[in-house]
């Protein structure tokens, strides 16, 4: 590479910066091979219900604060309707909650312009997002150097992948389900989300419908295997 103005590196990535960026090292400034010396990624991970997504969500923005960037954390539907992120293990955090007409570019170029650095987005329950919800992640992945890190359901009751999760398996640079099984009452590994309304599974209605995992919850989701999910076979303990 030439010494030349040409060569100067361009920074895409912070055009509102924060208060403490002064002197920072521009995000998208290039090594001495011409790569970014940080490439920002959208990453999908997966898994079925109670399969540890938000407590993975929350640990990822932890250790990520704790290395000193900063980031935001949506949700849309979280299980404690509330705008925080809850796992089940009893962790909570705030997020800001995705609406339909959120634009999370918008979100972060709101939030630049407070003075507060956005690193990253941690976007929880992301298959209830919309698919341009999606196209957005990619867009601040590759025009504003922002990480953004996805959690969330492949597929809905019915099996069918939700369009937002189909959108995210197309454009992620990386997708990787979630490593903590979650076991069928077989002992088999847990694959699939049964909708079970009246001790009963169901396969049809709303591709949203809020219910938990509990089993006094009036609509309620059972993990189970892709054998017991497709018999509807519920267990001894249905
Ligand atoms: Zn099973």
């Amino acid at each position: 590479m030439t010494d030349d103005a040409a060569a100067a590196p361009i920074c895409l990535a912070r055009p509102l910066p924060g208060p403490d960026d002064a002197g920072a090292t521009c995000a998208a400034a290039r090594g001495l091979d011409g790569r970014p010396l940080h490439a920002a990624a959208l990453k999908f991970f997966w898994g079925p219900m109670d399969s540890g997504k938000s407590t993975m969500a929350l640990q990822m923005n932890y250790n990520h604060a704790r290395q000193g960037r900063r980031g935001l954390v949506t949700t849309r539907i979280d299980r404690s309707l509330g705008p925080q992120v809850t796992s089940r293990i009893g962790l909570a955090h705030s997020a800001v909650e995705v609406t339909d007409d959120l634009d999370l570019r918008t979100l972060v170029r709101d939030t630049w312009a407070e003075g507060v650095r956005v690193d990253y987005l941690i976007c929880d329950e992301a298959s209830f997002y919309n698919v341009e919800h999606v196209e957005q992640m990619a867009e601040l992945v590759d025009s504003y150097d922002v990480d953004v890190y996805a959690f969330g359901l492949a597929t809905d009751f019915r099996s069918c992948l939700f369009p937002a999760a189909q959108r995210l398996f197309e454009l992620a640079d990386s997708v990787a389900r979630i490593q903590i099984e979650v076991l069928c009452w077989c002992g088999r590994e847990g694959l699939l989300n049964a909708r079970v309304v009246g001790g009963r599974v169901v396969r049809e209605g709303e591709q949203v419908v809020i219910g938990d995992t509990v089993d006094s919850a009036e609509v309620r989701y059972r993990v189970l295997c892709r054998r017991h999910y497709r018999s509807g076979d519920l267990g001894p303990r249905a």
